[in-house]
């Protein structure tokens, strides 16, 4: 960075938002008679999501001095939270307990409320710069400089003795300084806006935001927040999808990346799709969901042949340390073996095992003490047998007791009976968690569970 023959400006303070965070923190600032320069990269007022306030944070605006403002702009009460699913109810009141402190808060529209605080912050002192986006950092000099462009697109740069990065969904000082981790926490999207309500009955309790939970899928909610002007805010929280779509040849993305559907060559030679299979190729086969019935044994590999780059893309190359940072930790069948184990949180798979865990454990004893103690769950490496990588690079598959299990490489030769069934129920119970089992493959594997559900949810490819 180059700041010949310029006069940069020197503050004490730098603070990078004027969020409620780098508002509060400007007030506390000036309170210790500091001088403090809150940049900006939008004009207030401006929309921003996070609405429901918890009681906790009525204290940290009465230490900026800023309640007073807050309890004067006439937002909605909330003295709680509502949970529903189906007809299921049951509220919480903050004022319904042991511990000093606050119990009631507001429900604010962003736009209106970060103004307000904003303003306050001016008022006591901070100098504030809408419009001003913080572009580039140097933290090998004496003090820290940011460098700033403004309204007009022109740059300019700001020494300080201290930078307070308040940027919130912007992430400017570990995007700019390179120290973003990706997170371990399972990928949602919300999707959410502002409405006229008209909830006018005394049956809905607005001083409370309302969680409302899927009927068939818990893991997507509904929140409802109402504001005092009759209007409220409403979204919904899911897991979010990976892929857009496909066309005639290519599956795409929705980061528009597009991966041929097929690689040319005809479909059959299953030897060769293990080594080099095609997406196609991954879902040719119909895996059989449900009991495998007397007499009925496996054929084919549903499932065995995986497409590299797909799930490279989906869930990271072990190899280049793109799984690891994902993986979370799950303690297998707390009551029986209580133990933990890793599996990546993509595609919420470590939460879809905690919620396997949690019924297996729930099985007799004489039918859980199969699935412990598990044989592994990530592992970055390849399959003996095809030297691609195997689910459990990806950290998506798990393995539950080597003591009960069969696998075909190690089964005598010349020995034609099945190999040793694990329960029923502990398959179906992964199954109805998107996992198929290895025990449905003709190159068995029977403690082996991985997370497929494109698998148990859709049609084969060949149909
Ligand atoms: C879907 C969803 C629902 C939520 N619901 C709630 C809820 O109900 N209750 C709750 O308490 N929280 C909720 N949150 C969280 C809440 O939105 C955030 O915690 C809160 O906004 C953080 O405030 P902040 O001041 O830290 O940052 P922000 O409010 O994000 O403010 C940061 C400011 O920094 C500015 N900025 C960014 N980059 C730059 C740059 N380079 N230069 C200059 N300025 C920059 C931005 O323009 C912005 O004004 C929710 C979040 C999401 C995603």
């Amino acid at each position: 960075m180059d700041y010949r023959g310029e006069n940069i400006a020197r503050v004490d303070v730098l603070v990078i938002g004027a969020g409620p965070a780098g508002s509060v923190a400007s007030a506390l600032l000036r309170q210790q008679g500091l001088q403090v320069l809150v940049i900006e990269r939008e004009q207030f007022p401006r929309f921003s999501i996070g609405e429901s306030l918890l009681p906790q944070s009525m204290e940290y605006l009465e230490q900026a001095g800023m309640l007073e403002v807050v309890n004067a702009a006439g937002f909605q009460v909330k003295d709680g939270a509502a949970f529903a699913r189906g007809a299921q109810y049951t509220a919480f009141d903050f004022r319904d307990k042991f511990s000093d402190g606050w119990s009631t808060t507001y429900q604010v529209p962003r736009a209106r409320f970060d103004h307000i605080l904003a303003l306050e912050a001016q008022r006591q002192g901070a100098e504030l710069r809408f419009r001003q986006e913080a572009i580039a950092v140097d933290v090998d000099g004496v003090r820290p400089r940011i460098t700033v462009k403004d309204l007009d697109g022109e740059t300019y740069a700001i020494e300080a003795g201290f930078i307070l990065d308040a940027s919130g969904f912007g992430r400017v000082l570990p995007r700019l300084l390179r120290l973003e981790k990706p997170s371990n926490f399972p990928v949602r999207g919300a999707i959410f806006t502002h409405m006229e309500d008209r909830i006018t009955g005394d049956d809905f309790d607005l001083n409370k935001i309302r969680v409302t939970v899927h009927a068939d899928h818990d893991d997507v909610w509904y929140w409802l927040i109402p504001f005092s002007d009759g209007r409220s805010s409403l979204g919904v929280v899911a897991e979010r999808d990976f892929l857009a779509g496909y066309d005639a040849t290519d599956l795409i993305w929705r980061d528009g990346t597009r991966m041929p559907l097929a690689d040319g060559r005809p479909a059959g030679d299953l030897a060769e799709m293990l080594r080099r299979g095609s997406i196609l190729d991954q879902i040719r086969l119909p895996y059989p969901a449900g009991p495998l019935t007397a007499g009925m044994g496996p054929t084919g590999d549903p499932g065995r042949v995986r497409n590299r780059a797909f799930f490279d893309k989906m869930y990271g190359n072990c190899w280049k340390g793109e799984v690891r940072p994902r993986l979370v930790s799950v303690v297998w069948l707390p009551r029986s073996w209580g133990r933990t184990i890793e599996a990546t949180s993509v595609n919420s798979v470590a939460q879809r095992i905690a919620a396997v865990s949690a019924e297996v454990d729930a099985l007799p004893l004489a039918l859980k003490r199969y699935a412990y103690p598990p044989a592994g769950t990530y592992n970055c490496r390849t399959v003996a047998d095809t030297g691609q990588p195997s689910m459990h690079a990806w950290g998506a598959a798990i393995d539950i007791s080597r003591a009960h299990a069969d696998y075909w490489l190690d089964h005598r030769a010349g020995d034609n009976e099945r190999p040793s069934q694990i329960p029923t129920e502990i398959v179906e119970i992964f199954e109805r968690h998107g996992f198929i089992w290895g025990g449905k493959w003709s190159h068995y594997d029977t403690m082996h569970f991985e997370y497929r559900p494109e698998l148990l949810n859709s049609r084969a490819a060949a149909e």
